[in-house]
């Protein structure tokens, strides 16, 4: 069933398109991935429900730039203290479709509202440049001017966060945004949209298209209309969507897979490695791109890392996320437990040791323990693709350069960890791994104030920061003769 709201209208069955809830009598079932219940249905809309919120966006946008960024920042700023007020009810629609525990839904509708609430403020900050001239008689003057109309794609893993990181800068340089969110999650991007409503959004401005993900992708990705498109997702979609876009020259920005390595070095504070560890690899049950995917340990403090690891992850209490205490909740489908299942097993095939976890979860059908091995080789499957779930596979390395090999042996390129206590080889590792972030004795990196992104098959452009707004801006010359 749906979970019981403070504000029970945050729950709609409707997708928001031009200003205008629309029900469909073809729908989408939505479940619990805890419980596997559907808990809800949403319209399955496809590509005339696209285009006519493409035209609505496409419409709305002269009125939307025209407002200074002082006025578009107020409504961001709306728009992010409504989340705040309603974060136990977005929280418990997220954790009722997502699966993660309450706690660590409301921790993702914190960081959701950061980013309005961020880029409420950057709104008012996008400058432009004068140049110094060629010529005596000419003057140069660069100028930055919103691209329009922005189409949209997130994922299941962070239902709100993915929306806000793009519809932030987008709204907030005077862009209009028609996202489609995943099929898996809709509900938490309904919910999102009831609030910008309430905080002023103008129709046309943001709708939320739910339904067949190839039509609305083909619209997205195909008509004219739409300037840019923006892409959270795995790497073979975001590849194809990529390759849709070529027809129109659209401008793109991904974000796609991870591979994370995560490195301890011999001088490395071994509990705070841990600490790290745990948060970077068992977060959202291991599904979250900047997951450490392979953790490479240093002969030297190897067996004790991996005991200390074992026993904390021994500790954790796997569950229902609604009803917890709940340290791990569900993954999010049949596939994502086959996969992390497949993974062990190749592993363990290779010589690998359970040393805690290694099977399915009694708490349910989609429920994977979370699980350290030992021994893992270096070209386990585990550490070829990325696993996206609870499972921490240990490798041994003894020198910097053959584990800065192994790290970058990848063609992705989003997230790294290293832990060392050493400040010189914290600069070479800052310059040798071939990542758009790495985190330094920390397995947390991700902010509204930093840049997110990956090099490259991770993706192109960046999230977040003062640098955010960039993929939504168009540069303009004006050469003036005088
Ligand atoms: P994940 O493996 O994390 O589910 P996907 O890349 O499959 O990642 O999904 C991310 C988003 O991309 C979802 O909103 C999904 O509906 C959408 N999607 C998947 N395939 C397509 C496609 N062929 N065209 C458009 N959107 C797609």
């Amino acid at each position: 069933s749906k979970p019981v709201l403070a504000r029970p209208d945050l729950w709609r069955e409707a997708a928001f398109i031009a200003g205008e809830w629309r029900t469909s009598l073809k729908t989408i079932a939505v479940d619990n991935p805890a419980t596997g219940e559907v808990i809800g249905h949403v319209p399955d809309f496809g590509f005339a429900e696209a285009d006519e919120a493409v035209a609505a966006a496409a419409g709305a946008f002269a009125a939307w730039r025209a407002k200074t960024g002082k006025e578009r920042g107020a409504i961001l700023r709306r728009w992010a203290e409504l989340m705040y007020a309603h974060a136990d009810d977005l929280a418990l629609i997220m954790t009722a479709e997502q699966g993660k525990p309450l706690a660590e839904a409301k921790g993702e509708v914190a960081y959701a509202a950061s980013f309005l609430d961020w880029f409420a403020e950057e709104a008012r900050r996008i400058r432009g440049e004068v140049l110094t001239p060629h010529m005596a008689d000419r003057r140069l003057v660069v100028t930055r001017q919103p691209v329009g109309v922005v189409g949209a794609i997130t994922p299941w893993n962070f239902p709100l966060a993915m929306i806000t990181r793009k519809a932030g800068p987008a709204l907030a340089v005077g862009c209009t945004f028609v996202v489609k969110p995943s099929e898996l999650t809709p509900y938490s991007a309904l919910a999102l949209a009831v609030l910008a409503e309430e905080a002023g959004v103008p129709a046309g401005v943001l709708s939320i298209v739910t339904g067949e993900a190839k039509a609305i992708g083909a619209v997205l990705t195909g008509d004219p209309r739409v300037a840019k498109f923006t892409f959270t997702g795995s790497t073979g979609v975001g590849k194809l969507l990529a390759a849709q876009c070529a027809g129109t020259v659209k401008r793109v920005s991904l974000e796609l897979g991870g591979n994370a390595p995560f490195i301890v070095f011999e001088d490395a504070d071994v509990d705070a490695a841990i600490e790290g560890a745990l948060a970077s690899k068992f977060r959202n049950t291991g599904q979250t791109c900047v997951c450490a995917n392979r953790l490479y340990v240093h002969d030297a403090v190897y067996d004790e890392f991996a005991k200390k690891l074992a026993a904390r992850v021994s500790t954790y209490r796997v569950g229902h996320g609604l009803t917890g205490p709940t340290e791990q909740g569900p993954l999010i489908d049949a596939r994502a437990v086959a996969k992390v299942a497949s993974h062990v097993a190749d592993a363990v095939a290779g010589g690998a040791r359970v040393l805690t976890g290694g099977e399915p979860n009694a708490a349910g059908e989609r429920f994977y323990s979370p699980t350290v091995l030992v021994d893992v080789r270096p070209d386990a499957l585990l550490v070829r693709e990325e696993t996206f779930g609870p499972l921490a596979g240990l490798i041994r390395f003894t020198s910097e350069d053959e584990v800065v090999a192994m790290a970058n042996d990848t063609r992705a390129g989003l997230a790294s960890y290293v832990y060392t206590a050493s400040t010189p080889r914290q600069w070479r590792l800052m310059e040798a791994l071939e990542y758009g972030m790495v985190g330094f004795n920390t397995g947390i990196i991700s902010t509204e104030v930093a840049p997110f992104g990956g090099v490259k098959e991770s993706g192109l452009g960046r999230e977040g920061s003062h640098l955010g707004v960039d993929d939504y801006l168009e540069i303009k010359l004006a050469c003036i003769a005088i």
